[in-house]
C-alpha cells in the first residue's frame, strides 16, 4: 500500500493538502525534500536573546494561566524553568495548547524570544522531539511545520517499501549512499556531513536520469526512420559560385550534415560556432539540399529583427537559385500572412524563415523536411518537438553561438550530435578591445564620434536592467538623448529597445544596415546575429552586468567588414572579480575559451542561469556544487549503455523502470515521451 492515506497521520483531508504540494504517493512524500534546514541547539533560558528564534529544554512548573485581553484576545501562559532561569510559554487564541503539556514533564521547545519588563517569553512555541538539524518544508495552508514533520516521520517508518534503484556494486563504484539511509538523512540528518552525502546521492540520481533520458532519446532518434535526401549537383554549383572559399571547418561540418541528411536516420545535429564563424552558410546549404529534393525547410530564429535580417540575407544569397524563400513573423499584415501561409501549404514556398510564429497552429506544411533553429537555447525543447511534428520526422539542425564549455554542452545537448566550427573565415582582423572605467567614457565617445565622421557606423549598448523592460527602455531613451546632445549632434542616431514596435524596429534595422543611421543605440535586442559590415565600433555601458558569453556575442556585431574594429567595455571596475572578467574579454577573442574562464570565475551555477538555458529545474542538484556528480553520472550512463544498450539485465531494468515512471514526468521538457 503506497497510497498516502495509509500513512499514519494522513487522512482523506490531509491527502488533499499534500496533493496541493504535488505529493501523491509515499514515494513523492519521501522525495519531498526540505526547502532548508535549521540548526536547533538548546540555549539556557538565562542566555536567550530578545527577538531570536531559539530552542529551550525546560520543565513545566505550574498550570496554565489564561488572560482575556480587552480586545477579546485569549492569551495562554505556561510557566517553565530550566535550572538557569524562568520563562513563560505564550500562545494567542490557542487555548487548547495547554492540554498538550503535563506539569513536571520536560519538553524541548522552539519559538521566538520576547523579553519584556524582565519577563522571558517564548512565543507560539513548537514542541520538538529532539535537537539538531531540523527540516523546513515548503508548506501550504492548514499544513503546519510540526504536522508536516510528523507526517514525514511516519512516512520514514515505511521507507523500506521504497526500492533501491542502484545495485550494491554500482553504489560502491560511484560512492553513493544507500537509498533508505539517504532518505532518512535528507529529512532528519545526523549531522551536516551525512546530509551532504545524502544530498550528493540524490543529486547524482537526478543528473544520472537526466543524462540517461537524453542518451536514450539520442539512440531512439538514431533508429527513427527519416528522410533520405539525395546529394544534389545544384548545391555544389552553389558552393562553387560563392564569392569566397569555405573554411576547412565549414567544409568538415557541411560534410557531416550532408551525410546525416543522406542517410535514412533523422538528423539531430547541433552546430556550435563562434559569432561570425559562418554557421548560416551551412544552414543555407542544408535548406538547398532539401529544396532540390522537393522538401520544405522551416528556419526559426528567436527575434523578429533577426528573422527579417536572415530573410534578407538568405533571399539575396539564393537569388540565382530556383527556390522560393518566405518570411513569416507575428507582425505580418493579415493579407501578407495568408499569402505566405497558402504558399507554405501548397508547397510553393521552399524555405520559411521566421519566429515561433512558424510553429503556431495555422501553419500547415506540404512537405516539411528540415527544421533549422538558430540560437536554439531560447527555444524550448517542446517547441522544437512541436515543429518536428508538422512534418514526417524532418531532420533537425540546431545552431548556436552561445559559447559553452564542453562539459556543459553535455548537460544541455546530451541528446544531440555536435559539430563544432572552430575556425574563422580568413582576413578577419582582431577586434581591439578596451575595458575602461566610467571616467573614460568621454574619451571613448569622442573616439567613436571621429570614426563615425570618417564614414563608419557604431553600436552603443545601454545598461542591462533585469526584470523591467519598461525601466530598461526608459533608460535607453535617456541615454540616447544624452548621447545625441553631447557627442552626436550632427550624426544620425537610431534607437532600439524592447518597447519599440516590430514595424519600427524593422525600419530602424534596415536603416542601420543600409547606412542611413550612423549610431545605433539599443538594449540587448541586438544581441544575436545582426550583420552590418560597416559597423566597426561597439560601446557597452555597464559591461559588468553582462555575462562574458553575452559580451562576446555583442562584440561579435563588429569586425565583420574590412575595417579595424573596436569594442569598448565601460564598467565600474569596482571589484577584483569585475577587473578579472573584463581582462578575459580584452585578452581572448575565442568564445569557448571565454566561456570556460567565465565558468571558472563565477562557478557553473551562476554561469548557467538555469531558466535562461532551458535547463530542467533540479530538486537537489546545484550545478555549482555538483559538477563532480555530473561527470560521474555521465560516465555511469555511458558505461551502462555500452554494456547493455537495451537495459535488459535485471539491475538495469530497475533503472529503466524508474526512468519511465518517475523522471519522464519531471524532465518532460527534455525527455519527450
Ligand atoms: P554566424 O552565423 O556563424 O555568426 P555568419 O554565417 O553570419 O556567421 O557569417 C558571417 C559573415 O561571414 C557573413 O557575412 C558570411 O557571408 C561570411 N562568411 C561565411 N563563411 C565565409 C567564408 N568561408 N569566407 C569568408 N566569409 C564568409
Ligand atoms: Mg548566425
Amino acid at each position: 500500500m503506497r497510497e498516502l492515506q495509509y500513512i499514519k497521520g494522513v487522512g482523506p483531508k490531509r491527502v488533499k493538502l499534500l496533493n496541493r504540494l504535488g505529493i501523491y504517493s509515499l514515494e513523492d512524500l519521501l522525495y519531498y525534500f526540505p526547502r532548508e534546514y535549521e540548526l536547533r541547539e538548546v540555549t539556557p533560558i538565562s542566555r536567550l536573546i530578545n527577538g531570536e528564534k531559539q530552542t529551550i529544554k525546560c520543565k513545566i512548573m505550574d498550570y496554565a494561566r489564561e488572560i482575556k485581553a480587552r480586545s477579546g484576545l485569549i492569551i495562554t501562559k505556561i510557566p517553565v524553568y530550566d535550572g538557569t532561569g524562568y520563562a513563560s510559554l505564550v500562545w494567542f487564541n490557542q487555548p487548547y495548547k495547554k492540554d498538550e503539556f503535563k506539569i513536571g514533564a520536560e519538553y524541548i521547545l522552539t519559538g521566538k524570544v520576547n523579553i519584556k519588563f524582565g519577563e522571558v517569553q517564548l512565543l507560539s512555541p513548537e514542541v520538538q522531539k529532539s535537537t539538531g538539524i531540523v527540516p523546513v518544508y515548503r508548506l501550504t495552508e492548514n499544513l503546519s511545520p510540526v504536522l508536516m514533520r510528523n507526517i514525514i516521520l511516519n512516512a520514514l517508518n515505511r521507507v523500506e517499501e521504497i526500492e533501491e534503484i542502484f545495485s550494491d556494486s554500482f553504489r560502491e563504484k560511484y560512492d553513493l549512499m544507500e537509498i533508505h539511509q539517504g532518505l532518512r538523512q535528507m529529512h532528519f540528518p545526523d549531522d551536516e556531513k551525512m546530509l551532504e552525502k545524502a544530498r550528493k546521492r540524490f543529486a547524482f540520481e537526478e543528473l544520472f536520469f537526466l543524462q540517461l533520458g537524453m542518451l536514450l532519446k539520442k539512440m531512439e532518434n538514431q533508429v527513427q526512420q527519416g528522410i533520405r535526401f539525395k546529394p544534389r549537383r545544384e548545391v555544389n554549383d552553389f558552393i562553387n559560385r560563392l564569392p569566397f572559399n569555405m573554411t576547412a571547418a565549414q567544409k568538415r561540418v557541411w560534410e557531416q550534415v550532408e551525410q546525416d541528411m543522406s542517410c535514412d536516420k533523422v538528423m539531430n545535429r547541433l552546430i556550435l560556432g563562434d559569432v561570425g564563424s559562418g554557421k548560416t552558410l551551412i544552414a543555407v546549404l542544408a535548406s538547398l539540399m532539401a529544396a532540390y529534393n522537393g522538401y520544405q525547410t522551416a528556419f526559426m530564429v528567436p527575434t523578429e529583427v533577426l528573422a527579417e535580417q536572415h530573410y534578407r540575407n538568405i533571399a539575396r544569397m539564393l537569388k540565382d537559385c530556383d527556390v522560393d524563400v518566405a518570411l513569416l513573423t507575428g507582425s505580418l499584415a493579415p493579407k501578407q500572412k495568408s499569402v505566405v501561409l497558402e504558399g507554405i501549404e501548397s508547397g510553393d514556398v521552399d524555405i520559411v524563415i521566421g519566429t515561433h510564429a512558424i510553429i503556431q497552429d495555422g501553419v500547415k506544411f506540404k512537405n516539411l523536411g528540415l527544421v533549422v533553429t538558430d540560437e536554439q537555447h531560447r527555444f524550448g525543447v517542446k517547441q522544437r518537438a512541436m515543429l518536428s511534428q508538422k512534418g514526417q520526422n524532418p531532420d533537425m539542425l540546431i545552431m548556436t553561438a552561445t559559447p559553452i564549455p564542453r562539459t556543459m554542452a553535455l548537460v544541455l545537448y546530451g541528446d544531440l550530435d555536435v559539430s563544432i566550427i572552430d575556425e574563422m573565415p580568413p582576413g578577419r582582423k582582431k577586434i581591439m578591445t578596451y575595458a575602461v572605467d566610467e571616467g573614460m567614457s568621454d574619451r571613448v565617445y569622442e573616439f567613436v564620434r571621429k570614426l563615425v565622421k570618417s564614414g563608419r557606423q557604431a553600436y552603443v549598448v545601454c545598461p542591462l536592467i533585469e526584470d523591467s523592460e519598461v525601466i530598461e527602455a526608459k533608460s535607453a531613451v535617456e541615454h540616447f538623448e544624452y548621447l545625441k546632445d553631447k557627442y552626436f549632434k550632427d550624426c544620425k542616431l537610431g534607437l532600439l529597445h524592447g518597447k519599440v514596435s516590430p514595424a519600427e524596429k524593422d525600419k530602424t534595422m534596415r536603416d542601420f544596415s543600409e547606412g542611413n543611421i550612423d549610431v545605433l543605440v539599443s538594449t540587448t535586442v541586438i544581441e544575436v546575429g545582426i550583420d552590418v559590415p560597416n559597423a566597426c565600433a561597439i560601446v557597452v555601458e555597464n559591461a559588468e552586468r553582462f555575462g562574458l558569453a553575452q559580451l562576446h556575442q555583442l562584440r561579435g556585431r563588429v569586425g565583420r567588414g574590412d575595417h579595424q574594429s573596436y569594442c569598448f567595455l565601460i564598467s565600474s571596475m569596482a571589484s577584483e572579480i569585475i577587473r578579472k572578467r573584463m581582462e578575459i574579454m580584452v585578452k581572448s577573442q575565442n568564445g569557448f575559451e571565454i566561456a570556460e574562464k567565465d565558468m571558472e570565475l563565477r562557478g557553473p551555477g551562476e554561469f548557467l542561469g538555469v531558466r535562461q538555458h532551458g535547463m530542467p529545474e533540479f530538486k537537489v542538484t546545484d550545478l555549482s556544487r555538483d559538477f563532480d556528480c555530473l561527470k560521474k553520472a555521465r560516465q555511469a550512463v555511458e558505461e551502462i549503455l555500452k554494456e547493455d544498450p537495451d537495459m535488459d539485465i535485471p539491475e538495469n531494468r530497475i533503472i529503466k523502470n524508474v526512468l519511465k515512471k518517475k523522471f519522464s514526468k519531471e524532465y518532460d521538457d527534455v525527455i519527450l515521451n
